[in-house]
């Protein structure tokens, strides 16, 4: 029955930066649809674990500061996570920052850091965990992307660049890997009330400015990036490869 195909029972996650905002969302909702969660991360997700946990699920906190971790370190974050949980279906790559500031003053050790976390890290944790996922026949990776893979954004040029190479590097492993079982595919949040925006919003011109140009007429929250991971996560999604789910409330189509 379809909506079977939906659940993700006894699928081992390993999801980045799930200690608040969209990643918290995304791996309770893992869990809820029925997986067990690795989640990796610099800071203690006590609160997602005891979510995870009082679902009947299992989770375990893999400790990595995405800023500083060598490829090496990452691969051994992948083996923590597998071996923690017994095996490793799905990666989701959320974590991730932005820094403000103009093109022309925008410091190198901004641009270095958003890079790391954004896309280093990402194509690492792609390399590993896509390894173990080749060996099996299977697996699930999802990159979160933005509105600013499509869009160039004010005053966040490295966030940009990032988020662009995000859906760049989705697509070129989604074309070596669709043939061998593992789906890479990516989701692009619109605008979504959590730290990450914050600067957004506690600016009243542009926080009016972006809601009055998101066809819904509000902002997203992280849960409504739930549904989607979960589709990607799943075996619905089986002949999803390499593609870009906006979850934007509308705001690239207008
Ligand atoms: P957030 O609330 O600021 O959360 C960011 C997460 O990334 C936190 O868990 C944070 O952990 C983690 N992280 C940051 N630097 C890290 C590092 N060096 N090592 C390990 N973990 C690190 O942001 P969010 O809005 O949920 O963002 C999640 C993802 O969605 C990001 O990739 C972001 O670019 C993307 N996104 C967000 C929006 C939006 O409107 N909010 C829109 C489009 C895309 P700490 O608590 O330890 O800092």
């Amino acid at each position: 029955m379809v909506l079977d195909t939906f659940r993700l029972d006894d699928r081992v996650a390993l999801i980045t930066g799930a200690n608040r905002g969209i990643g918290q969302a995304i791996a309770i909702a893992l869990g809820q649809a029925g997986a067990d969660v690795a989640l990796l991360g610099r800071s203690d997700p006590a609160e997602t674990i005891l979510a995870i946990e009082k679902l009947g699920r299992r989770a375990l906190f893999v400790p990595v500061d995405l800023s500083t971790a060598a490829p090496q370190a990452l691969a051994e974050a992948v083996e923590t996570a597998a071996a923690g949980l017994g095996r490793l279906d799905i990666l989701v790559n959320n974590a991730g920052i932005i820094r403000r500031a103009s093109a022309v003053t925008h410091p190198t050790e901004d641009w270095d850091a958003v890079l790391r976390v954004n896309l280093d890290a990402v194509f690492h944790l792609c390399q590993a965990a896509g390894a173990v996922m080749l060996l099996r026949g299977k697996g699930k990776i999802i990159n979160v992307a933005s509105m600013l893979s499509y869009q160039g954004g004010i005053w966040v040029p490295s966030y940009t660049a990032a988020k662009h190479a995000v859906v760049g590097l989705t697509r070129a492993l989604a074309n070596e890997w669709a043939g061998q079982g593992v789906n890479v595919n990516a989701i692009a949040p619109g605008y979504i009330v959590t730290d990450n925006t914050a600067a957004l919003r506690d600016d009243p011109e542009r926080e009016k400015a972006i809601r009055e140009r998101i066809p819904v007429g509000r902002w997203g929250t992280p849960d409504d990036l739930a549904g989607a991971a979960v589709f990607l996560a799943s075996d619905a999604a089986c002949y999803v490869h390499g593609t870009v789910l906006a979850v934007d409330g509308g705001w690239l189509a207008r």
